[in-house]
């Protein structure tokens, strides 16, 4: 798990395209950047984008890394950042309208529960539907596309009057057959937490097929995670290696 905190910039539209070089309209400026001035032991990554009018400006911190250092904060970092020679010149003379934090997961696949149940689905965010290696984040993609599968599998249930768990698995095949879980079981053993994996190569693949396997059978992930974590040979273990 990480934390985002990003604040929104009021800057004017007329500054915004003078400083970014931008022509108005649609175009836009967008940076992302590696944060090295922090403590020993904490990675964080920052982002800047131009709005119409305002400027967001963020960091994503690891909370692990937090914990572990135990006298660093995340607003500290943000501040930080926003002086740093190479941000201020582009924030300078604005304001701050807003300031916001979330929590952002790393978990990838073992961090999806059961989707779907007798009246109900879980799609974006609530579903895990997110993937952050550090390097790439994306959930918005993913909270898209399943909000179209849930509405569609809604629709359809709708017109039989049946919002059965038997009815809502149609919701699952949806995912199944779009970017949402392949890009996620594509993915698996790339995110924060497998960056650190417990176990070798063969411990990511098996957990991919038992996950596979847990999700068209309408199982929570993480049982299927648990159940291969008890799977992995001793041996496979990275401390091992
Ligand atoms: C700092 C940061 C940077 C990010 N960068 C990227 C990026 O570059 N690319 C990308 O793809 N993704 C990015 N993400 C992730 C992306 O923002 C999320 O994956 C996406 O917004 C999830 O959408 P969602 O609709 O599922 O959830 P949310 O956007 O969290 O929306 C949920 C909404 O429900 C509301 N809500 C909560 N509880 C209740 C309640 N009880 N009643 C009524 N309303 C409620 C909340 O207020 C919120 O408005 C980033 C996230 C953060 C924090």
């Amino acid at each position: 798990m990480a934390i985002g905190v990003k604040e929104i910039i009021k800057l004017g539209e007329e500054k915004i395209n003078e400083r970014f070089n931008l022509r108005g309209g649609k175009s836009g400026f967008a940076g992302e950047y590696v944060l090295g001035f922090l403590p020993e032991g904490v990675k964080a990554g920052g982002f800047l984008y131009t709005n119409k009018d305002t400027v967001s400006l963020g960091v994503v911190v690891s909370m692990k890394d937090l914990r572990k250092n135990g006298s660093t904060y995340s607003f500290d970092i943000i501040e930080e950042f926003a002086e740093h020679p190479y941000i201020a010149p582009m924030i300078e003379g604005g304001k701050v309208e807003e300031y916001s934090a979330h929590l952002v997961q790393e978990g990838g696949i073992q961090g999806v529960p059961k989707l779907y149940g007798n009246g109900y689905m879980i799609a974006g965010d609530a579903a895990g539907f997110s993937f952050s290696n550090g390097l790439v984040l994306q959930g918005m993609n993913y909270a898209i596309a399943s909000g179209i599968a849930a509405a569609e599998t809604a629709i359809e249930a709708k017109s039989k009057n049946n919002f059965s768990e038997e009815a809502l698995a149609a919701y699952r095949e949806r995912l199944m057959n779009s970017f949402v879980l392949r890009d996620l079981l594509d993915f698996r053993g790339d995110t924060g937490r497998h960056l650190e994996r417990h176990c070798a190569q063969g411990h990511s693949q098996g957990h991919g097929r038992s996950v596979r396997a847990a999700l068209h059978r309408g199982q929570p992930a993480e049982e299927a995670h648990i159940q291969d974590r008890h799977g992995c040979p001793e041996q496979e273990r990275d401390e091992d290696l």
